[in-house]
């Protein structure tokens, strides 16, 4: 096992990291610049400095502010600057060091450089430490404007372009992802970024033709291969390349007829260009990337909740006319999921009587772009015919066009199935709590509900409504001399005798013992009372056929109504007219005053 080293290690390790790549830097640039009148493009050892400071542990960062400062003086020396110079060039450098750092810790968590947002805030960090540092290095230094903006893009390009490849690479170290990620593509990274620096150093090693733009394709390449790191390493790969060849006076860029200021100007111009399009092309890809993976992630839930809550989703293409089913759709139709279907199919999939129905709903739903909602009966793969019900959108394209139908399927038969028996349970209960069971006829409770809407409709629409109700004569006396099973039987002929003498728009109920009552709607009195002496002959007459059972007749009192408030008033009129019959001999029709 490896002991992890003691703060005091670790933190010279920084340091001494920090100082000596930074010196080397300084001086490889210093260096390379030598032959283009000391004009630097490009200052690589501040982007190595903020990105050392990045990765460090906090405990670290101020031994290497001193590692920093020896560095830069240092080489600062050494490169020709007077000593205050050289004491105002590393004042700027470490202020700009300490501003970037500042403003970049101002985020919570690290930054990843995966992010736009990410991505953004380091650029203002390092273009606003930029300017806090050419400032100082101008007031302190003593230059001019020009030496102001050749040190603010040269600062701000070291930033920009060698600070995040560094972060990244050594986080991917760190994390031990590099490690695990495959061959393949780490050969990808590696081919991808040597075509890359053999396409810049073809490009700038000659000077005949202006192809300055090839680099750019190739970190586009870069980019769009390899993320946000392509991006990064490949604008690396492109300015150390750059950089040394132009300032060295090589290639198409140094080969402008212009002055020096102007050619440096020009590749500054040329790396932010190329950074900014690396930049927003891999973190647009990071978000497609995202966005893909959370669609994927999102499809499976789909899929999952669909298997569980039996509902299956489909989608026909009506530009294209085609139709999709998910798993769960083709379970729901007895297939194996994936069977090739068409739009055709599927409709035909449903019994012929509802076929017609369902195409005239979806032709409408596409015609209004309304939602819709249909069931009906499919005949699934094995035969069964089963109630499927579906829900469903039209989708439209900007124009209001529909150019698609998308819908939800599920199978319902055992709910179909249990609301039938439930119905069928339901109306057999209210059958029986409305009939009486003697006679089979409506029984008083239903009777009463009848007429009180009989009522209603009489009072609301003025439509003639009469009321009858009959007796039967000394029934006393059949139940004395027969019994009380035929006195039951006279009652039940009498009730048949009456429900065939009358219309079927006209009701008759027993409204208890052997008293009925007979509801003529949309009758006029003279009409009623005609059906009323129809209904009193036919049970008159009805004696003789029956062999065991005695002959009996009925009295009736007729009620037509007139302004009536109530049922009860009603009947009221009906039974003193019933009572005038009984009293003038019976076997008769009286009418209600
Ligand atoms: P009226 O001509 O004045 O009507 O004389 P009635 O003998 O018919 O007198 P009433 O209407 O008062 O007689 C009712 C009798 O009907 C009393 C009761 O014993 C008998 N009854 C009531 N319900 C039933 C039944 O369900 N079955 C039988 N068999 N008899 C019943
Ligand atoms: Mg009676
Ligand atoms: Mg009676």
């Amino acid at each position: 096992m490896r002991r992890p080293p003691s703060p005091k290690a670790e933190t010279l390790f920084w340091a001494l990291l920090t100082a000596l790549g930074y010196f080397l830097l300084a001086n490889l640039s210093l260096y390379a610049t030598k032959g283009a009148d000391n004009i630097a493009a490009v200052w690589p050892p501040s982007g190595y400095f903020l990105a050392m400071l990045l990765l460090m542990p906090r405990r670290a960062r101020l031994a290497a502010f001193g590692g920093m400062m020896v560095a830069s003086s240092a080489a600062n020396i050494l490169g020709g600057a007077l000593a205050l110079q050289s004491a105002a060039f590393t004042a700027a450098n470490m202020a700009e060091g300490a501003l970037a750092l500042w403003l970049i810790d101002r985020a919570r968590g690290p930054l990843s450089f995966m992010e736009p947002r990410s991505v953004a805030l380091f650029s203002v960090a390092a273009i606003a430490a930029s300017i806090v540092s050419a400032v100082v290095a101008t007031l302190l230094g003593g230059g001019g404007f020009d030496f102001f903006r050749s040190w603010l893009t040269t600062v701000a390009l070291g930033m920009l372009i060698i600070a995040p490849p560094i972060v990244m690479l050594a986080r991917l170290a760190a994390s031990g992802l590099l490690r695990h990620t495959n061959r393949a593509t780490i050969i990808e990274a590696v081919v991808v970024l040597t075509l890359a620096a053999a396409v810049t150093l073809l490009c700038f090693s000659q000077s005949a033709y202006p192809v300055t733009f090839l680099p750019c394709l190739a970190v586009v390449a870069a980019s769009y291969r390899l993320g946000p790191f392509g991006a990064a390493a490949g604008v690396l790969i492109v300015t150390v390349i750059t950089a040394a060849t132009t300032g060295q006076g090589i290639g198409p860029i140094a080969a402008m007829d212009e002055p020096p200021e102007t050619i440096v100007l020009f590749l500054q111009f040329y790396l932010l260009v190329l950074l900014g399009t690396a930049l927003s092309l891999a973190s647009l890809l990071v978000g497609r990337q995202r966005l893909a993976k959370r669609l994927e992630q999102s499809n499976r839930w789909l899929l999952q909740a669909e298997a569980a809550a039996l509902v299956g989703h489909w989608r026909v293409d009506l530009v294209r006319w085609t139709i999709q089913w998910s798993d769960q759709a083709y379970r729901v139709h007895g297939l194996e999921p994936g069977t090739p279907v068409d739009v055709e199919y599927s409709v035909e999939q449903y019994l012929p009587d509802d076929r017609a129905e369902v195409r005239a709903i979806l032709e409408e739903a596409v015609r209004t772009g309304n939602a819709f909602e249909y069931q009906g009966r499919i005949v699934r793969a094995d035969g069964a015919i089963r109630h499927v019900r579906s829900h469903g959108s039209i989708e439209m394209n900007r124009n209001g066009k529909a150019t698609g139908i998308f819908g939800t399927v599920q199978d319902v038969t055992e709910t179909v199935e249990n609301a039938r028996i439930l119905e069928a349970a339901r109306s057999a209960a209210e059958r029986v709590a409305n009939t009486d069971m003697l006679t089979g006829l409506p029984n008083r409770r239903h009777t009463l509900a009848f007429l009180e809407r009989a009522l209603d409709d009489a009072r609301d629409k003025g439509a003639p409504l009469a009321v009858a109700i009959f007796d039967i004569d000394h029934f006393k006396r059949i139940n004395d001399t027969h019994g009380h099973g035929v006195g039951d039987a006279v009652i039940r002929r009498v009730a048949q005798r009456a429900k065939a003498s009358l219309r079927e728009e006209d009701m008759v109920g027993r409204f208890g013992g052997e008293e009925f009552v007979c509801v003529f709607q949309r009758s006029s009195a003279q009409a009623a009372e005609l059906a009323a002496e129809r209904l009193r002959k036919a049970i008159e007459g009805g004696g003789r056929s029956g062999e065991d059972i005695p002959p009996a007749t009925v009295s009736v009192g007729l009620a037509a109504y007139a302004g009536d408030t109530s049922v009860e008033a009603l009947l009221q009129r009906a039974d003193e007219a019933l009572y005038r019959a009984k009293r003038e001999g019976r076997n008769r029709l009286r009418m209600a005053a």
